[in-house]
């Protein structure tokens, strides 16, 4: 027998658990049963779709036992056991350990209920236990083995005997202290209430010896307390019982139990569909981003059953990764229990499936933010980057289906719209969907482009998120309104009268302006005035189909590639500068080539670009001021 050390990362969460900074203890039994269930769900498929394995599905059980003199708890149940090394690697080692990833970035919060929200599984025991034994033989197997722990030193896995196959797992209990009663579990009634609260779904019968008080053999008025075999767990699970009988609190209870939120779901949704295909469906839109949403290592999907038996946890298949929030899951007897992950993708059943969800999902949604706008803003807030990748991604396949779901910021509203709210409120004349594009609404309203538009009371949306413009470009047009980026060199609201009066002031200077394009020649494609400004001195417009947002988000990615968009300098033909310029011209043109480049690097620093150069333009602003 060897004595083993718990893995290092192993060892820092089992500590974790031990000095539990989780105050919810009962969890433990929710955890064990729940390996349980895995394991019976193992063997139970096994047994549908291999001939050699011969158990019978009502045979299954996980049976919950406690002796108060030994202070011990047993959870027996009859799956598919583990063999040496499993015991050794599956209880040696604790996998990709999410709750210590999250505990490290959130040390400084308070009162969080990590481990509640994770779920860690088995050695969530060592929160109530002083040791733990797990004695499991291997389905199919003869050598049955026990694996002891007291959860600091490490643990040891010896040969042993056990009659049938599936695993009994020992707790012994710790102490009672002045801060917690562990004989608390020591009761029926106890253990009953943990049992129904958090597994009372679990699909195989639990069960607990119970007194029964009933009429001795043979008499008429004697009684006498006899044990009896009791089924503690519901056991249907809760989407095949009828609607009326659920009740939200039932659901919202499922929900933070089988995903370890700890919040409720913003929105639940069940269908029953026939058809095409037949399938009954339980999603939830979660409240709030799990923490490791944006992560690559997030698993997206939904479980897929086929009649109640899990085929597969985590089905990416059948939801769309724009909707990749959605939990759930989806009980189907057209799935094939034989279905592996490489069939999967191209399952004629499970891709009807995922077509059907994906239209009930976008319905659910539409209807959320007809109904319960505030929610839809808050879901918005969480998922909405989400939508966003969706109408970019596949070259827009999916952007009809998802434009209506969409909502930016409104420079006239101060307010999430949709897209259809603001083509129903276009002011007189406006052929357009203008947006502006930036790092936070405050600075895009702050941008100079933005004046004019206020000025005319045309609304503009402001877009904050990298994805956005990339989205907008991609969907082109509303309802036969064409999106237009309000720092386009063409975008003009004056009348032609207006834009006769600007293209006479660029021919009359022409020179002068030739000379400011000349200096700037490896930086902008164009310097012109503009009537497009009010107070502003300047501002910086790109021409053609890269904005300035567009060459910031790309060039930011990790390629060597850099691209730059096409810039124009636009200075505001009205503002006192213009005529210093013309003076300049008349009387010192390397002023003026001087003036040119200060100017530049101030339209830069308004679009929030950085200079090339920052010490020659700060020079150059000393040498002028000092004048
Ligand atoms: P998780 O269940 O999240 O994988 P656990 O720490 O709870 O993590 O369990 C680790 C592994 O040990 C399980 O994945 C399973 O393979 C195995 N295991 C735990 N309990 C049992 C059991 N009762 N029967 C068979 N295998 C088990």
């Amino acid at each position: 027998m060897k004595k083993q050390e718990f893995k290092a990362e192993s060892k820092r969460l089992l500590d974790l658990m031990i000095n539990s900074i989780y105050t919810n203890k009962d969890i433990f039994l929710r955890e064990i049963i729940s390996n349980a269930s895995d394991a019976i769900d193992k063997l139970h498929y096994a047994s549908l779709t291999d001939d050699s394995v011969n158990v019978d599905r009502d045979d299954f059980k996980i049976r919950v036992s406690f002796d108060k003199d030994k202070r011990i708890i047993t959870i027996s149940d009859n799956g598919i056991g583990m063999t040496e090394a499993e015991l050794d690697h599956n209880l040696g080692t604790i996998c990709e350990s999410g709750s210590l990833l999250f505990k490290k970035e959130n040390e400084n919060r308070e009162n969080i209920d990590v481990i509640g929200q994770f779920g860690v599984g088995f050695y969530s025991a060592f929160m109530v236990a002083s040791k733990i034994e797990v004695l499991s033989k291997h389905f199919g197997t003869e050598d049955a083995y026990l694996w002891k722990s007291d959860g600091v030193e490490g643990y040891t896995i010896e040969k042993s005997k056990k009659e049938t196959y599936g695993t009994d797992i020992t707790i012994y209990l710790k102490s009672d202290d002045d801060s917690y009663e562990y004989s608390k579990y020591l009761d029926t009634y106890v253990l009953e209430d943990i049992i129904k609260k958090y597994s009372n779904y679990i699909t195989y019968p639990i069960i607990m010896k119970k007194m029964d008080h009933i009429l001795k053999e043979g008499s008429k008025d004697e009684y006498e307390d006899v044990e009896k075999d009791e089924t503690i767990n519901s056991m249907t699970p809760i989407w095949k019982k009828s609607e009326s009988e659920v009740s939200k609190e039932e659901y919202d209870e499922f929900y933070t139990d089988t995903y370890y939120d700890y919040e409720s779901p913003a929105r639940v949704f069940r269908n029953n569909v026939e058809g095409k295909c037949t399938y009954t469906s339980l999603l939830f839109i979660p409240k709030h981003t799990p923490y490791d949403f944006y992560g690559k290592n997030f698993e997206r999907g939904v479980s897929l059953y086929s009649n109640g038996v899990m085929v597969m946890d985590k089905c990416p298949k059948l939801i769309p990764e724009y909707f990749g929030f959605i939990r759930g899951l989806v009980d189907s007897p057209d799935v094939s229990l034989n279905i592996s992950r490489e069939i999967l993708q191209e399952d004629k059943e499970v891709s009807l499936i995922a077509k059907s969800l994906e239209t009930k999902i976008k319905k659910e949604l539409e209807t959320m933010m007809k109904d319960n706008r505030e929610e839809y803003e808050k879901f918005f807030e969480n998922f909405g980057l989400q939508l966003k990748f969706g109408v970019y991604n596949d070259y827009g396949m999916h952007k009809d289906d998802l434009k209506d779901l969409l909502l930016f910021y409104s420079s006239k509203n101060k307010k999430m719209i949709s897209l259809k709210e603001y083509v129903d409120a276009l002011a007189d004349g406006q052929e357009k969907i203008y947006y502006a594009c930036g790092e936070t609404y405050d600075k895009i309203d702050l941008m100079p482009q933005v004046e004019s538009f206020k000025d005319k009371d045309y609304d503009v949306l402001y877009l904050k998120d990298y994805i956005d413009e990339f989205a907008i470009r991609m969907l082109r047009e509303y309802e036969g309104k064409e999106f237009t980026n309000i720092s386009n060199e063409d975008v003009n609201l004056g009348s032609e009268e207006d834009k006769k009066i600007i293209e006479e002031e660029n021919d009359n200077n022409k020179d002068m302006l030739d000379i400011m394009k000349e200096v700037l020649s490896d930086y902008v494609k164009d310097v012109k005035f503009t009537n497009k400004l009010k107070n502003h001195p300047v501002c910086l417009t790109s021409q053609g189909n890269l904005s300035v947002e567009m060459e910031k988000v790309i060039n930011a990615m990790p390629t060597d590639e850099h691209i730059k968009a096409e810039t124009v300098l636009e200075i505001n033909k009205d503002h006192t500068i213009a005529q210093k310029l013309k003076n300049l011209y008349e009387t010192d043109k390397d002023e003026l080539k001087k003036y040119a480049k200060v100017l530049y690097s101030e339209a830069r620093l308004i679009e929030g670009l950085p200079l090339d150069n920052p010490t020659e333009i700060s020079n150059l602003i000393c040498e002028l001021l000092s004048k």
